[in-house]
């Protein structure tokens, strides 16, 4: 990719001052890194660029999209810590300190080396330590955990490059860390993402099944989506309820589990796509419940009230499970 692309992207929510920081750490990033590559054959800086384009379309500001430029400038080019405060001031210089302290931590706290040659546990309390580390590195700055997340994931789409052993003990961290990171963060977006692409290298036959059933279905997901969420919207209007619906297809490694954790079937796992209905109070919940209910056919023991019941984390919703037949 070019830097017109991530500039593009930056322009649309950030104002003209905030994105020439922006492409002032390209810049820099750019000559740190020139002459070196990826395993991958593409030049170094595509990976901070695409690292920082992933921030940018979640829309972070420009100190987390300069710090996503220019994380790897210090382990990989020696460029100390002051040179990047004088520069580009010590917000940004903060955020690529501790992303990179963020990355060696992670890496000891799985009990994991790096090399991937040697496999080592950490003990007890050396792992519960730089757990605490992380932990701290989180609260000071959440930019640094988006910056590292982002740093993964595009990682995690070049694993093609590497050999297997360090594909699985990547992939296997990824799994570990870095995924429920992102699930506890409620950042989804980058959750399924890396799950998905762990999924793929740690059980590559389960994958490509689940995959190819769900191509077959794939043209008719979309439209699929659309109509649910146009029936439903019609029917709440019908009735003054104001509801935002939105729709998905579930991702593979989830489709994958819950075949596992049921001992279902493909054919058998019901809940391929998911719908949310956002409302302002608590009673349009139960009504908008009772408006899915009265338009398809609910599933038997597949209701939860976790208004009623919340889960332990203070999440409050309502799901329920119907099945629709699929006119193909
Ligand atoms: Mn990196």
């Amino acid at each position: 990719m070019v830097i017109s692309q991530l500039i593009e992207r930056a322009r649309k929510y950030l104002p003209p001052a905030k994105v020439a920081v922006v492409e002032d750490a390209y810049e820099y990033a750019s000559r740190a890194h020139d002459g070196q590559m990826r395993k991958s054959g593409d030049p170094y800086i595509e990976h901070p660029l695409q690292t920082a384009l992933i921030l940018a379309e979640l829309e972070l500001d420009a100190s987390a999209l300069a710090g996503a430029l220019l994380h790897d400038v210090t382990e990989n080019c020696g460029v100390p810590i002051s040179e990047l405060e004088a520069r580009f001031g010590s917000e940004v210089a903060k955020l690529v300190d501790a992303t990179t302290k963020l990355g060696q931590i992670s890496l000891q706290a799985a009990g994991l080396q790096p090399a991937g040659e040697t496999i080592r546990r950490g003990s007890g309390s050396e792992q519960a330590e730089n757990l605490r580390k992380m932990l701290v590195a989180m609260a000071e700055d959440l930019r640094v955990v988006f910056i590292k997340l982002a740093d993964r994931l595009h990682n995690m789409r070049t694993l093609w490059a590497l050999d297997e052993a360090k594909q699985q003990v990547i992939a296997g961290e990824t799994l570990e860390i870095y995924a429920p990171l992102a699930h506890r963060l409620g950042i989804w977006e980058l959750k399924w993402q890396l799950e998905d692409l762990c999924f793929r290298y740690l059980e590559p036959e389960r994958y490509h099944e689940t995959a190819g059933l769900l191509a077959a279905k794939r043209e008719h997901r979309e439209s699929f989506i659309g109509e649910v969420t146009a029936d439903l919207n019609h029917e709440f209007q019908r009735v003054d309820l104001v509801a935002e619906v939105s729709g998905r297809a579930k991702h593979l490694y989830s489709i994958y589990n819950k075949m596992k954790a049921k001992r279902k079937s493909f054919s058998q796992v019901m809940d391929i796509f998911a719908f949310r209905v956002l409302v302002d109070s608590v009673d349009d919940c139960y009504r908008a419940l009772g408006m899915v209910h009265s338009l398809y056919k609910p599933v038997p023991g597949e209701f939860k009230d976790y208004i009623a019941i919340p889960k332990a984390n203070g999440y409050q919703s309502l799901h329920t499970v119907f099945i629709l037949q699929l006119l193909l």
